[in-house]
């Protein structure tokens, strides 16, 4: 025990210690005998080597562990989890389960949030619906279709002259109609 020549420069942490001298016990005792003098060791050591697991859904929930049961962390007074590795690495596992569930709806919902682009409606569109509901002059077409003056004229030129869809009727006195070319 004493054999080891290290130098004991601060106090021992007796957590240190207890877990030291928990590694000297043999490896054949009986589980009961252990705890015995594990407690015994702790008592020695002036402190409480058993604890409980602190999850509410612990298996071992009610039962006294020992302190190697918990997993270290050092932020704690006693260097251990207040979870027993049992519930430890199944919380563990749950909170990485439900990030990566998490992932997947966000990727699932990731597609729908886009926005589809508005069908866009071509102002040629526009005047043939003006036509086949009956408009033929240049000013009923524009009161059905609300384009701005110059775009409707563009348009009826683009429709007439180039893509040939409407044909000018001349009538009597000058005026002139927009018909859907045959
Ligand atoms: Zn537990």
């Amino acid at each position: 025990m004493s054999a080891n020549p290290k130098p004991k420069e601060q106090e021992a942490n007796p957590w240190e210690e207890y877990e030291r001298r928990k590694q000297e016990l043999p490896d054949d005792l009986p589980a009961d005998e252990r705890d015995r003098l594990c407690r015994m060791i702790a008592g020695e050591l002036g402190i409480w080597a058993m604890k409980l697991c602190k999850d509410k859904l612990c298996l071992r929930s009610g039962k006294e562990l020992d302190l190697s049961q918990f997993p270290k962390n050092r932020n704690n007074p006693d260097k251990r989890c207040i979870y027993c590795s049992e519930c430890s690495s199944r919380r563990t596992r749950e909170y990485r389960d439900r990030r990566r569930e998490k992932r997947k709806a966000e990727q699932l919902a990731r597609p729908e949030v886009k926005v589809e682009p508005k069908p866009k409606v071509l102002p040629e569109d526009m005047v043939i619906e003006a036509i086949a509901h009956g408009e033929r002059t240049r000013d009923g077409i524009q009161r059905t279709t609300e384009l701005d003056y110059d775009k409707l004229g563009d348009t009826l030129a683009l429709m007439t002259f180039e893509e040939k869809i409407l044909r000018i009727e001349r009538l009597p006195g000058g005026r002139r109609e927009f018909v859907i070319a045959a």
